[in-house]
């Protein structure tokens, strides 16, 4: 599995494994269904926590930038 450098927000880990890439979820709102863009999801190696993100994301050592 490809590891990536990042930190938990759980347990601070900074080892996590991808669970799985292109991944969308699909959930309900009051009426309306929806679908997420494809997310990368990792799992952290320690504690198991599952953590998402867009495919734009870096993971890297470095500060991410702000791009709000
Ligand atoms: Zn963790």
């Amino acid at each position: 599995m490809e590891q990536k450098a990042l930190s938990c927000p759980v347990c601070q880990s900074n080892k996590a494994e991808i669970a799985g890439e292109n991944v969308k979820l699909s959930g309900r709102f009051e009426d309306k269904e929806f679908l997420t863009t494809p997310l990368t999801v990792l799992r952290c190696t320690r504690c198991g926590y599952y953590m998402f993100f867009d495919n734009m994301a870096q993971f890297t050592t470095k500060e991410p930038s702000d791009e709000s």
